[in-house]
C-alpha cells in the first residue's frame, strides 16, 4: 500500500525536470510537496539525460511510495536559431539582420535555422519574433539565398532559442524525425503522457497516436495549444487528443498576449465539454525562479486556472533551473489548496459527452458523488481496473476525497492527471466485500478513517461485462 495525503491538492501539479531538481532526493521532496506528474522536456538534453531523469523518477516514486506520471514532451515543429557567430547577439532596433540558407554562419548579423525551407517560406511583411517575443523583426527583402529583416523591437538573442512567426503557415511537418524517435522511445519505456508542440490539425494528434498504438503504447497523447491554427480547430483537436495543454509561452507570442487569457478560458470551456484534462502551463509563478515567494499575480493566475475548470498546473523553468523547486511546488500546491475550498459541487457531465465509459458506469459514478455528498461521506472509492471511471468521478469535482483504487500500474500513473483522484495499488479484487475491509483497516491505519464514517464504493458487480452497477455505502466499524 501507497503513500496517499488526502490533504494534498485536487488539482495536479506537472513539475518540468531540470537540473535544479533531476536527483532522486530532490524529486523525492518535490512528490513529497505535492508534485503529480513530472515533464521531460525532449526540446532540452539528450537521450542519455532523458534516461537517467525517467531512472531517477522512477527511484523516487518508489522512494516516496507514489504513482507519478511521466511527461514527455515532444518540440514538434518549432522553429529555432541556429549557433550565433556572437552569443548572446543584441538586435538593434532600426538595423537589419537576415535568415540565410544552411547550417553555419560566419557573420554576426546573418542567422541559420532549425528549418532548412525557412527562407523559401518567408514573404515580405511576415513579422518574426524571437526570444520568446520580447524582439521582433518584419521581412523586407527575399532573395534566393536570404530573407533581410528590419528590427522592429530590439533585444538580446541567444543561439538555438525559439522562432515565432505569428500568422505564418509553415509547410513544415506536425513530427519531425527528432519527435518520432522520442515518442517510440518513450513508447518503449512505459511513458503515461506524451505531448506534441505546435499542434496545428487533429491530423498531428492520429499521427503520433497511430505512431504509439504501432509500438503498442498506452500513452495518453497531450495536445499543445500554442498556434492560431489550433484554435481555428480546437473542437477536432480537442476530440482527438487523450488531454490538452494550454501552453501559453509560445500562444502568447504567436497570438496578440492580450488574446491569450480569453483564449486560455475557451480551451478549458471546451475540455470540460468534452470531459478532456487539460493542463495550464507557463509563467504560472515566474518570479519563484529567483523568489522564494509568488508575486500576487501569479497566485491569482493559478486560483483562476482551477476556477475556470483546469485539471492540473504546471511549472516549468521554476522547477527546471529555479533557484526554489521544492518552494514553487509547495506554494503552488498551497495556493490550489485554499483555492479548491471555494469551489461548488458542480453540474455532473453525463456520458454522453464521451464514450469512454459505459453509460452504466457513467450513471452509477455520478449517483455516488451526489450520495456522498448527501451523507457527508469521508471518503469515496472507484475501483477500476483502466482508471476511465477514476476519470468520470474526477470531472464531477466534487471535494469529497476520492481514493482510485486499481491492481493496474499504468492506470495509477494516469490518475496523476485525474482531480482529486488519488491513486491506491490494490491486488486484484474478485469480491468487493474484501476491498471494503482492505479499504477500512487502511485508512484506520493512516488516520483518515474512523469507526462511523461512510465510505461510497463504486465497483462491478462481474455480472456485467465493462460496467460499474454496484454503488454501496459502506460504514466503518
Ligand atoms: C509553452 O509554450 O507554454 C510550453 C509549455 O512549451 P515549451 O515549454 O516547450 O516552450
Amino acid at each position: 500500500m501507497l503513500r496517499v495525503s488526502l490533504s494534498d491538492a485536487s488539482t495536479k501539479i506537472v513539475a518540468t525536470i531540470g537540473p535544479a531538481c533531476d536527483t532522486v532526493e530532490r524529486l523525492s521532496e518535490l512528490i513529497t510537496s505535492g508534485a503529480d506528474i513530472f515533464r521531460i522536456n525532449s526540446a532540452h538534453g539528450d537521450r542519455e539525460q532523458h534516461e537517467a531523469a525517467l531512472a531517477n523518477i522512477r527511484a523516487a516514486s518508489e522512494a516516496t511510495d507514489s504513482h507519478v506520471g511521466v511527461l514527455l514532451d515532444l518540440s514538434g515543429p518549432k522553429l529555432r536559431l541556429g549557433q550565433l557567430v556572437t552569443d548572446p547577439f543584441y538586435c538593434e532596433y532600426g538595423s537589419h539582420v537576415s535568415f540565410i540558407r544552411g547550417d553555419e554562419t560566419t557573420v554576426a548579423n546573418q542567422f541559420t535555422s532549425s528549418y532548412k525551407r525557412l527562407v523559401d517560406e518567408l514573404a515580405i511583411g511576415d513579422r518574426v519574433m524571437l526570444a520568446d517575443g520580447t524582439v521582433s523583426l518584419v521581412v523586407e527583402q527575399v532573395s534566393a539565398d536570404a530573407a533581410v529583416c528590419r528590427v522592429t523591437s530590439a533585444g538580446e538573442i541567444r543561439s538555438r532559442q525559439g522562432i515565432n512567426l505569428p500568422g505564418v503557415k509553415l509547410s513544415v511537418s506536425a513530427m519531425r524525425p527528432d519527435d518520432v524517435d522520442n515518442a517510440i522511445w518513450g513508447a518503449k519505456n512505459g511513458i503515461d503522457f506524451i505531448s506534441l508542440s505546435f499542434v496545428r490539425t487533429a491530423e498531428d494528434i492520429h499521427s503520433l497516436k497511430n505512431l504509439l498504438i504501432s509500438y503498442e503504447s498506452q500513452a495518453l497523447v497531450v495536445a499543445k495549444i500554442e498556434k492560431p491554427e489550433a484554435l481555428e480547430q480546437l473542437e477536432q483537436i480537442v476530440d482527438a487528443a487523450d488531454a490538452v495543454m494550454v501552453a501559453r509561452g509560445d500562444l502568447g507570442v504567436e497570438i496578440d498576449v492580450a488574446e491569450t487569457p480569453v483564449a486560455q478560458k475557451r480551451i478549458i470551456r471546451v475540455c470540460r465539454e468534452k470531459m478532456k484534462p487539460v493542463i495550464v502551463a507557463t509563467q504560472m509563478l515566474d518570479s519563484m525562479h529567483h523568489s522564494r515567494r509568488p508575486t500576487r499575480a501569479e497566485a491569482s493566475d493559478v486560483a483562476n486556472a482551477i476556477l475556470d475548470g483546469a485539471d492540473a498546473c504546471m511549472l516549468s523553468g521554476e522547477t527546471a533551473i529555479g533557484d526554489y523547486p521544492i518552494d514553487a511546488v509547495a506554494t503552488m500546491n498551497r495556493i490550489m489548496v485554499h483555492t479548491e475550498q471555494q469551489l461548488l459541487v458542480e453540474d455532473i457531465h453525463r456520458s454522453g459527452t464521451t464514450n469512454r465509459v459505459h453509460p452504466i458506469t457513467s450513471a452509477v459514478t455520478d449517483a455516488a458523488t451526489a450520495i456522498a455528498e448527501e451523507i457527508t461521506a469521508k471518503l469515496i472509492v472507484i475501483a477500476t481496473h483502466s482508471g476511465g471511471t477514476a476519470w468520470v468521478k474526477s470531472k464531477s469535482r466534487s471535494r469529497i476525497p476520492t481514493v482510485g483504487a486499481s491492481d493496474n500500474l499504468a492506470a495509477l500513473r494516469r490518475m496523476s492527471l485525474m482531480w482529486g483522484i488519488k491513486p491506491l495499488y490494490v491486488p486484484r479484487f474478485e469480491d468487493p466485500e474484501r476491498l471494503f475491509a482492505q479499504i477500512s483497516r487502511w485508512g484506520q491505519e493512516h488516520g483518515f478513517l474512523a469507526s462511523g464514517d461512510r465510505v461510497v464504493f463504486v465497483t462491478g458487480s462481474g455480472v456485467m461485462q465493462k460496467a460499474h452497477n454496484v454503488l454501496v455505502v459502506h460504514t466503518v466499524d
